[in-house]
Formats: structure tokens, C-alpha cells, sequence
């Protein structure tokens, strides 16, 4: 049985409060499917498993250095000690144990020979004879000490040991090591499916010639290409209008994980998010908020005191018509405000959803280029730039002309979060960043 339509209770909450509200339902999220990938598809997926070491890390004890692989305490005592031979990476010295008074030539990433405790680098000896005479020495005023530029074997990892948790997102570094640890494939969560549905009688397509009064729908394509970098499979949607029997009828299509199963109504597996953008404010024609209390959804926050961004909707569809439960954002249409409530909510939710730890936004900190007045009311989190100075990131407000200016944000590489309740910041203060 569906409620009848009537009005959302408003639930206008502060931007930390709706943090803290995302973050609680995030921490709700069940686990994903699993599924095999091949490494080189890793990359940005979400592991479900632990990758452990196949072996010791190194496997053996390493020269970190080109030189020669000695006694550290016959090499400190500044006598010559003669070139035995050369073992390179890959190849291991099969002459037995260094002998006292001896040095090895070795290479970087070569195993340190039976006997040697140390490796003094290339460029702290001297020279002295050639070929089988030939000889070196620290130079003075060089140490050596026991271990000295070696990575005792299994000191990285030991082999068994669990180098990769559950959770991790997958980054270059994560690959580099799970390939080092022979994983050529690896369990990684699904990725949910996330459904973009715009809303607006004056959009058209990117493809079309909009009419005099007619924009171009720049959300769908600025959500699914945040959707892809935030590693989800975006489902983009026809434009729908503002009326509400379309609305809710686009909606329940919207619920479905696929094109293909939206017409073929039930059993169908439903999208993991809905993203709906527009028709959220206060308008005669904002008609989201009440089609999805129609469908029986419940509200978590119907806006956010944060600028841009303020109608944002947060909430969840229950199961219906053999669709699982599935959350939902309704996003202001103005595409700045859209942008921003993503990297606000949305990205958290997503994390969750995709099996990753929760976490909340990627805040950061930088210096304050230039001043900027706060708002009493609201969280302002502005386009900015960042910048590397030589004392450190520095941040400066892009010019805009409020929550449409899509050029501005396009100029900026992050937004510049300024509280509420602060009157004014000051160029020099340390403030809160947004990264993107
Ligand atoms: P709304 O939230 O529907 O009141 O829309 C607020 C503003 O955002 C209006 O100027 C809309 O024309 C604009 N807008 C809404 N949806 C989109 C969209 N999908 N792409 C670009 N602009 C949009
Ligand atoms: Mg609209």
C-alpha cells in the first residue's frame, strides 16, 4: 500500500548534521556481491578479500644500493679489502661466504652474500689496483654500520601475512603491491549500479539545438562522470518532465539496475542509488519530494543550511514491487549545487555502497589566499583553486555568479568550505578544502 500524496515534513538540518546522518546510513549498507578481476581491471574497484604475501617481502636480504657488500666492521677499521667479484639483481653470489679482509661488488635489489652485513655505497670508497688486485676502502670519514643499506628479508612482509585488507579501493600503489605478491586476479566488490534521472520541462539533450528557452541537460553527464570517478556504474536516464504521473512512472523505471529490465517490471534487480536532479526546491513544479513520498520513500533530510546546495533531499524508497529498498539523493538543479552535494553526501554513501570503509568527504586544509565573507546561516563551500606554494597548498575563491556557474566551477579544482557562524575569513587563515 502507498501513503497518499501529501506534503514531505521538512527536515532543514545543519551541513554537519547531514554528514553525520549520511555516515549513519552508510554504516547500514550491507555487503556487495563478489566478483574475479583480472589485475589490470583492479584499479579503483574495492577489494573483498585480503591479498596476503605469497612469500617474504623482500624474499631475501637486499642491497639498496650500488657498492660493495663487506663486513661493516673490517670496512670501518680503514684497511684495504679485496674485490672478490659482482653479484647483479637477479643472480646470487655462489662462492661462499665473504671472507674477512673481502668485498663483493654488488648492485641494487642484488641478494647480499653469505657473510656480508653491510653494503657501503658506491660513491664512499676508494679505489686502488685493477682485476684480480683490486681493491677498496672506506673513504675517511665514512661509516659503515651492521645492516647498513640492506632490507633484511621478510622485513616488508612476511610470507602468509595479510598485506591487502577487505575495503581497500584499489589505487596504483595497492596494484603495484598485489602484483608483486603474485596476484595476477582478485575477488573485488561489485560495482553498484547508480541510476541519474534529471528533471526539468526546459531541458533537452546534449545533442540537440535547445529553443530559446530551453538549456542543455549538463547534469546527467556531470553526475555520470562523477559517478564514474567515484567508481560506480552510472545509468543515465531519459529527461523527465515536471509532471507528476511522468515522474513517478520514471521513477519506478529508474529503480531497475538495467535498461532492458525497466520495462519488464518485476524481479528485476534494483539499481544500488538513485540520483535525481532538479524539482527539489520550492517551486510550484519541484514535484520530486512529493512523487517519492507517493512511492512510500521516507526522508532522512529534506535540505541542508549550506550554500549552494540548500534543497537537497536525502532518503529511501522501501522494497516495492519486488525492488529492493533502494536510497535515494534528490539534488538542487542549479549545477553547481548538484556538483557540490555529490562530493558532500553522495560520494560518502557510494563508498559504503561499493563495500569501501566508511569515510566521510576528502577534506583537506590550505591557507586562505584571499578574503571571504561567511554566512551566519549557512556552511558556504565555494569553488576554489588550490595552489602549491613554497609554504604550503594555498586556496583562492574562483569568481562565480552563484550555484549556475558552470564555467567557474569548471575553473576551480576544489571548493573552499567556510562554516557558519564565522562572519568573515581572512586571507592567512588556515581553512577546510574539499577535494575533487
Ligand atoms: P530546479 O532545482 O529544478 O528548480 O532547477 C534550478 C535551476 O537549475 C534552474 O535554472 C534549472 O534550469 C537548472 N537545471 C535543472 N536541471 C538541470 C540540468 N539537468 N542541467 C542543467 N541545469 C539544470
Ligand atoms: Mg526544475
Amino acid at each position: 500500500m502507498r501513503p497518499a500524496t501529501g506534503r514531505v515534513d521538512e527536515r532543514v538540518v545543519s551541513f554537519d548534521e547531514a554528514l553525520e546522518i549520511v555516515l549513519a546510513e552508510a554504516a547500514k549498507v550491507g555487503r556487495p556481491a563478489v566478483e574475479t578481476v583480472g589485475i589490470s581491471e583492479s584499479v579503483g574497484r574495492v577489494l573483498a578479500d585480503t591479498v596476503a604475501a605469497d612469500r617474504d617481502q623482500p624474499p631475501f636480504d637486499r642491497s639498496t644500493r650500488d657498492g660493495f657488500a663487506v663486513h661493516a666492521e673490517d670496512a670501518m677499521a680503514g684497511t684495504w679489502l679485496g674485490v672478490a667479484g659482482q653479484v647483479q639483481a637477479g643472480h646470487v653470489w655462489e662462492q661462499g661466504p665473504l671472507a674477512p679482509d673481502q668485498a663483493i661488488e654488488i648492485m641494487t635489489g642484488a641478494p647480499v652474500p653469505e657473510g656480508a652485513d653491510a653494503v657501503v655505497m658506491l660513491e664512499h670508497v676508494e679505489h686502488s689496483g685493477a682485476g684480480s688486485m683490486r681493491a677498496i676502502r672506506l673513504t675517511e670519514g665514512r661509516q659503515v654500520v651492521p645492516g647498513g643499506n640492506i632490507v633484511p628479508r621478510g622485513s616488508e612482509a612476511r610470507g602468509g601475512a595479510p598485506v591487502l585488507e577487505a575495503g581497500t579501493e584499489m589505487d596504483a600503489a595497492a596494484v603495484a603491491l598485489a602484483a608483486a605478491c603474485g596476484a595476477a586476479t582478485l575477488k573485488v566488490f561489485a560495482q553498484p549500479t547508480v541510476s541519474i534521472l534529471a528533471t526539468g520541462d526546459e531541458l533537452v539533450d546534449v545533442s540537440e539545438a535547445p529553443g530559446p528557452q530551453q538549456i542543455r541537460n549538463s547534469n546527467s553527464y556531470g553526475l555520470e562522470a562523477l559517478v564514474n570517478l567515484a567508481g560506480g556504474r552510472p545509468l543515465r536516464q531519459p529527461v523527465v518532465r515536471d509532471r507528476r504521473d511522468d515522474l513517478e512512472r520514471a521513477i519506478l523505471m529508474a529503480r531497475a539496475a538495467d535498461l532492458e529490465a525497466q520495462t519488464a517490471d518485476l524481479g528485476a534487480r534494483a539499481a544500488d542509488l538513485m540520483l535525481l536532479t532538479g524539482g527539489v526546491s520550492m517551486g510550484e513544479y519541484d514535484l520530486v519530494e512529493e512523487v517519492l513520498l507517493g512511492l512510500g520513500a521516507e526522508f532522512f533530510f529534506t535540505g541542508v543550511r549550506m550554500q549552494p546546495g540548500k534543497p537537497v533531499v536525502f532518503g529511501r524508497l522501501p522494497e516495492l514491487e519486488g525492488r529492493a529498498a533502494v536510497y535515494f539523493f534528490g539534488l538542487p538543479g542549479n549545477p553547481v549545487s548538484t556538483q557540490v552535494t555529490f562530493a558532500c553526501f553522495v560520494e560518502s554513501l557510494l563508498r559504503a555502497i561499493r563495500g569501501a570503509a566508511i569515510e566521510g568527504p576528502r577534506f583537506a586544509q590550505a591557507t586562505l589566499g584571499d578574503e571571504v565573507a561567511g554566512r551566519p546561516e549557512l556552511t558556504r563551500i565555494l569553488p576554489a583553486r588550490l595552489t602549491s606554494k613554497r609554504v604550503g597548498p594555498e586556496v583562492r575563491l574562483v569568481v562565480w555568479q552563484g550555484s549556475g556557474d558552470m564555467a567557474a566551477n569548471a575553473r576551480a579544482n576544489c571548493y573552499a568550505v567556510l562554516p557558519a557562524e564565522v562572519k568573515r575569513f581572512r586571507a592567512g587563515d588556515v581553512i577546510t578544502v574539499l577535494l575533487r
